[in-house]
C-alpha cells in the first residue's frame, strides 16, 4: 500500500512562540495514535528547528514551505535545502500557487529548486493545479501536464520516488470552494496515467498523490474515500488542532 500523507502548511502564521506550542501540541496528540498517516507540519524557516527538535521525540515530520535554488553563496534572504536539512526538517514543499503567483515562480526554476532539494537529502511535495479560468475553459488537464513535464519528468525514476504530489486547484486554496471528491479523483487518476506513462507502473502504483484546497474535516473523509487520492496539503484547517487532527483521522 502507498504512503499516505497529511501535511499542514502554516503559510506565514505564527511567531516562534505560538508556533513551538502548536507543534508541542500536535506531537504529544500523536504520539499516543497509531495513525495510517504520515503527518507533516511545513513551517516557516523561524521554526524548523524548534519544531524538528520537538517532533523528533514523535512521529511527525517537520518539512518548509521553499527552498532556494542556489546551494549557498551571496544570495541575500534565500535559505537553501542543505539549511533546511541540517534543522532536522525533512520535506520541502516547492511550486505552491502562492509562489507561482506572487513571486512569479515558473516551472523551470521550480525544476531547479526540485533538483537541488533532492541532491540536499529532502523530500519534495511538489503542487500542481490550475486556475479557475482554466478549469471553466477546460485547460486544466494540460496545464497540469504542463506543470509536471517542466517541472518534473527530467527527474531519474530514483529521485522521482522520493516526490509527492501535491493537486491543488488554486480556484479552491483558501477561497472556501473545494474539488468535488469526483473532480479530485479525476485529475489525481490523470496524474498518476501521466507517470505511469513516463516512468512505469511501479512508480506510479507507489506515487502519494495529495489534494488540496479548502479541505476540512467536514468534507476530507469524502475526498480522501476516492482510490487515487492518498492525504491532504491542507492550509487555513492546518492552524486549529482540531481541524488538523479531525483531517488526519478522516483518512
Ligand atoms: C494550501 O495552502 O496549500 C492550501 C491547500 O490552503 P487551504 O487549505 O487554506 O485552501
Amino acid at each position: 500500500m502507498r504512503k499516505k500523507i497529511v501535511a499542514g502548511n502554516w503559510k506565514m502564521n505564527m511567531n516562534l512562540d505560538e508556533g513551538l506550542k502548536f507543534a508541542e501540541t500536535i506531537n504529544t496528540y500523536f504520539k499516543t495514535k497509531a495513525s495510517v498517516a504520515e503527518v507533516i507540519l511545513c513551517t516557516p524557516f523561524i521554526h524548523l528547528a524548534g519544531v524538528s527538535t520537538i517532533v523528533s521525540k514523535g512521529k511527525v515530520i517537520c518539512g518548509a514551505q521553499n527552498c532556494a535554488s542556489e546551494p549557498s553563496g551571496a544570495f541575500t534572504g534565500e535559505v537553501s535545502p542543505s539549511m533546511i536539512k541540517s534543522t532536522g526538517a525533512q520535506y520541502v514543499i516547492i511550486g505552491h500557487s502562492e509562489r507561482r503567483t506572487y513571486y512569479n515562480e515558473d516551472d523551470k526554476l521550480l525544476n531547479k529548486k526540485t533538483l537541488l532539494a533532492l541532491a540536499s537529502g529532502l523530500k519534495v511535495i511538489f503542487c500542481c493545479g490550475e486556475v479557475k479560468q482554466e478549469r471553466e475553459s477546460g485547460t486544466h488537464f494540460k496545464v497540469v501536464k504542463k506543470q509536471l513535464e517542466e517541472g518534473l519528468f527530467n527527474l531519474p525514476s530514483e529521485d522521482f520516488k522520493k516526490i509527492a504530489i501535491a493537486y491543488e486547484p488554486v480556484w479552491a486554496i483558501g477561497t472556501g470552494l473545494t474539488a468535488t471528491p469526483e473532480q479530485a479523483q479525476e485529475m489525481h487518476k490523470y496524474i498518476r496515467d501521466l507517470v505511469n506513462e513516463k516512468y512505469g507502473n511501479d512508480c506510479a502504483m507507489n506515487l502519494t498523490i495529495l489534494y488540496g484546497g479548502s479541505c476540512k474535516p467536514t468534507n476530507a473523509a469524502e475526498i480522501f474515500s476516492k482510490p487515487d487520492v492518498d492525504g491532504g496539503l491542507i492550509g487555513g484547517a492546518s492552524l486549529k488542532k482540531e481541524d488538523f487532527v479531525a483531517i488526519v483521522e478522516a483518512i
